[in-house]
């Protein structure tokens, strides 16, 4: 039998988010020798965004692999398939749980659970929390990192799984992620049922889209009582600098919203009105579609670090993951005869999958922000219901 290629080898990811917590959690049941490091100071240290839907193919599969489908199961939410969409004098166009009966056609799971059940699947000790990855140094055949808090460790192989922002691309590629022109702006409603009941009862524990203007507004429930909202519009790239907005200041963010989206109903401007904590400006960005980078010897990247996306597609959690399933098959299959000919047909699989995903979401991105996105999200998901029916 061949070798499994991480045996005696130091496995080091930098980011615990889920690509880096399921790559972890896939290569340690497999015996290898694997640390995460963590920029955030520990597990609480900050509140987790909305619901992600997981895909059989990929994000569940991924779990499969990891033997954490039962935990999967205790802690997803059937009702969060619930789906409608609204324009924007929030006025119901479609309205239907899009998760059939057992909510378990793309069932959504809330991200800190989703977190939880990965970390809580991993050996004590394995993530190291409040270690911001800073730089790294190549040492004959092993890597250096370094840490903002001046630690240092030795890795024989390492993998950037730290987001969108990532401080280990540079490292890998000259690629940067190119800004997509829509602009994300975030903000949370805690008790939503007590604060702003009607829009609770609007939701119904599921997701609203709402779409005008060439405008979106997605409102998503989360378990713990709260719900997440986003913006999405076109601003240019310095917008979060150059608007001179205080994103503390409720009252300043309600009135941009008064503004950019003047005409959308009051159940919109009461989000902004109830939000709790400051609002979070998220310029969206995308890697260049069709292009890679020469394979490292022992370095690479999963997840948004790689092929950080719009979230129109509701796809980047669910790539991060699959990178995590295929990378860790290609270092345990026993078919590569070494690591950086293992990292090499990882990488091949995932630019070739992300050149058609990130081509999708960019699609969605455009189309969702055009003057006929309501008509065309309506009919998609029509037509979907009604080949469900048919079927
Ligand atoms: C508003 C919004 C909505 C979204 N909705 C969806 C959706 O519905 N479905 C979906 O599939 N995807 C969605 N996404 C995308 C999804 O969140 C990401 O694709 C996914 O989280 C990527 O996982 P990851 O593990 O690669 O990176 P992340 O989740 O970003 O995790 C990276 C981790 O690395 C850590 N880190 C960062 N820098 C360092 C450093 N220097 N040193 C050490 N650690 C570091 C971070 O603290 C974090 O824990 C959405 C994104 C946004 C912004």
């Amino acid at each position: 039998m061949t070798p499994q290629l991480t045996a005696n080898k130091k496995i080091a990811i930098i980011g615990g988010g889920p690509g880096g917590l399921t790559l972890a959690k896939l290569l340690q049941m497999n015996g290898a020798d694997v640390t995460v490091y963590e920029r955030d100071e520990h597990k609480d240290a900050r509140s987790q965004g909305a619901t992600l839907d997981l895909h059989h193919e990929s994000g569940l599969a991924a779990l499969q692999a990891a033997g954490l489908m039962d935990a999967f199961k205790a802690n997803y939410r059937p009702e969060a398939g619930y789906m409608r969409i609204l324009d924007k004098a929030a006025k119901i166009q479609f309205d239907e749980n899009i998760n059939g009966d057992d909510g378990f056609n793309r069932p959504e799971i809330d991200r800190g659970p989703l977190n939880t059940i990965l970390l809580e699947s991993l050996a004590p000790g394995t993530v190291v929390w409040d270690q911001q990855f800073s730089s790294l140094a190549h040492e004959g055949n092993r890597i250096r990192l370094m840490f903002k808090n001046g630690t240092a460790v030795h890795a024989d192989l390492v993998i950037g799984a730290d987001g969108a922002n990532s401080k280990v691309r540079p490292y890998i590629t000259d690629l940067r992620p190119v800004y997509s022109g829509n602009m994300v702006l975030e903000g949370t409603v805690y008790d939503s049922a007590n604060i702003i009941p009607k829009t609770h009862e609007l939701l119904n524990g599921g997701k609203i889209f709402a779409l005008g203007d060439s405008k979106t507004l997605v409102v998503s429930s989360k378990g713990d009582g709260s719900l997440v909202f986003y913006t999405g519009s076109s601003l240019p790239e310095n917008w979060p600098r150059e608007s001179g907005l205080n994103f503390s200041d409720k009252e300043e963010v309600t009135a941009w919203f008064k503004t950019e989206f003047a005409g959308w109903g009051d159940t919109w401007l009461e989000l902004f009105e109830n939000a709790s904590g400051p609002f979070i400006p998220r310029p969206q960005y995308c890697m260049p579609l069709d292009k890679s980078w020469p394979t490292l010897p022992n370095l690479t990247l999963v997840g948004d670090a790689a092929h950080v996306m719009p979230p129109y597609a509701g796809e980047g959690v669910n790539m991060a993951m699959l990178d995590a399933l295929e990378l860790s098959q290609c270092l345990l299959n026993g078919a590569f005869k070494d690591i950086p000919t293992a990292l090499a047909a990882y990488e091949k699989q995932m630019h070739e999958r992300f050149a058609e995903v990130g081509k999708e979401t960019l699609e969605n991105t455009r189309w969702m922000h055009s003057p006929e996105a309501l008509s065309i999200m309506v009919d998609f998901f029509s037509q979907a219901k009604k080949h469900q029916g048919s079927a």
